[in-house]
């Protein structure tokens, strides 16, 4: 695998980028092709992901770089129509890269399916039952699915939870399901479906919903990285830094901006690998406030040698396979270029990328302020907003970031001027 370490590479065109990082990943002609954009998503295609197509919509791929990942270099694809997302990540993993990038691990690939019973008459009772059918539930559930089974994948085992609401008792029973590779949905989905009429043989009582649940909080991943205090900007910078995690874990107010910037990095990998960004995101945000309070999905200290030290740990359902991580040819090759080779790999490069962009957001902020790195990509995009054409954008760029002004007003005046000619 080629280093990910590529000077200048923000200054490179993007055919140069494109083939310093498809160099040697074995992609196919068709899989180039659609990775740099020049093959669209035919609209056969298109028409065949979801309803009502009449189009759609181009996202720009950036890649990531300077990522080693449990002792790998990987190029991180990411999706994303936010500016300072993809240098940001970039500029973060470097300051990781000399001490070892990012190091990340699984708690497995088991999801939840959630059976609702209503009506149930004596739910203890109808929980003992349930237990005493074990066996067969699992069976039946893995009747439905001959390819995970042969994976080692499948139903493992079931909870029963009794929940009192309001008006009644619900009994809720979860499958548990190993879905490898799969972020699983559908599988569980189908599972849920099939054995809800056994369920109620069982219960005596009447099943309404039978769906996957995305808080995989039995699908966590983790990652952690060190991160060189003087690549940073120096010791009160990294103890600023500190301080703002502190700041998100105990108020929410923060603590949901700094997910949000967590989540730039993770819902870009997501995206650009053709995994669910509701699911994930989902997930993440439910896990944030675990214990009853909305916190921090990192954390952030200083370690025995001055340096800054930290993790991450949240849900994380992607697949390589199933959905459209497989139908999706840009997420395929994307994935290809990224040579994470199991759901568990890809989502600790997921983890990483979030932990980094919490990085770069956390030293911006604890430093010269979040607007200044963003001005110049910001003052780009006020200027295409305001009409400019490609080839006076870098001219208008650098006279707002110049005089220091990013009004769209100001801005809409010096693209007039420059197309006045002045
Ligand atoms: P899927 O059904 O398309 O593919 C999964 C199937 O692939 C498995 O059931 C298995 O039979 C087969 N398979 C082949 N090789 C495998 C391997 N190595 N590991 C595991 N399985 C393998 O997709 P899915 O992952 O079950 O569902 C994902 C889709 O469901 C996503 O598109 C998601 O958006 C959608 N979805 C999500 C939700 C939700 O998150 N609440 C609800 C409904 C649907």
């Amino acid at each position: 695998m080629s280093n990910t370490r590529v000077p200048g590479f923000y200054r490179l065109s993007p055919k140069e980028r494109f083939d310093i990082v498809t160099e040697g990943r074995n992609l196919t002609d068709d899989q180039l092709k659609h990775l740099s954009g020049e093959n669209p998503l035919s609209m056969d295609l298109a028409d065949s992901m979801i309803e009502n197509v009449i189009g759609q919509i181009g996202i720009p791929l950036g890649i990531a770089t300077n990522f080693k990942i449990n002792g790998k270099d990987m190029f991180i694809p990411m999706a994303t129509e936010e500016p300072s997302v993809v240098a940001a990540a970039s500029n973060a993993a470097k300051a990781s890269y000399d001490h070892g990038g990012f190091f990340t691990s699984m708690s497995g690939t088991i999801m939840r399916g959630q059976i609702q019973v209503l009506n149930v008459a004596d739910p203890y009772a109808a929980k003992a039952k349930i237990f005493e059918h074990k066996d067969e539930i699992l069976a039946y559930c893995n009747v439905q699915d001959p390819t995970l089974v042969s994976l080692g994948g499948g139903a493992k085992d079931i909870e029963v939870h009794i929940i009192p609401t309001n008006s009644q008792i619900m009994l809720v029973i979860h499958l548990i399901v190993d879905t490898k590779d799969a972020m699983g949905a559908n599988a569980v989905n189908t599972m849920a479906e099939a054995v809800s009429p056994t369920i109620e043989t069982i219960t005596g009582g009447k099943v309404v919903l039978k769906i996957i649940s995305n808080l995989a909080d039995l699908r966590l991943v983790r990652a952690r990285a060190i991160f060189s205090t003087e690549a940073l900007g120096g010791k009160e910078v990294v103890d600023n830094i500190v301080s703002a995690f502190e700041f998100a874990d105990y108020d929410p107010y923060r603590a949901t901006t700094h997910n949000k910037g967590i989540m730039n990095g993770i819902s870009a990998v997501v995206l650009a690998t053709g995994n669910d960004t509701r699911a994930v995101e989902a997930g993440a945000h439910a896990y944030a406030s675990i214990s009853g309070q909305y916190k921090s999905l990192t954390k952030w200290e200083i370690n025995a040698d001055g340096n800054l030290s930290g993790s991450i740990e949240l849900p994380m359902a992607v697949g390589i396979v199933g959905g459209a991580t497989k139908t999706h040819p840009v997420a395929q090759a994307a994935l290809k270029l990224m040579g994470a080779s199991s759901a568990e790999e890809l989502a600790g490069c997921i983890a990483a990328a979030g932990l980094a962009q919490n990085a770069a957001a956390l030293r911006a902020l604890s430093a010269e302020g979040i607007q200044r790195g963003h001005m110049s990509l910001h003052a780009r995009n006020l200027a295409v907003m305001a009409g400019a054409k490609k080839s006076d954008i870098d001219r208008i760029v650098a006279q707002a970031v110049k005089e220091k002004d990013l009004r769209y007003d100001r801005i809409l005046e010096i693209t007039k001027a420059t197309q006045r000619g002045e």
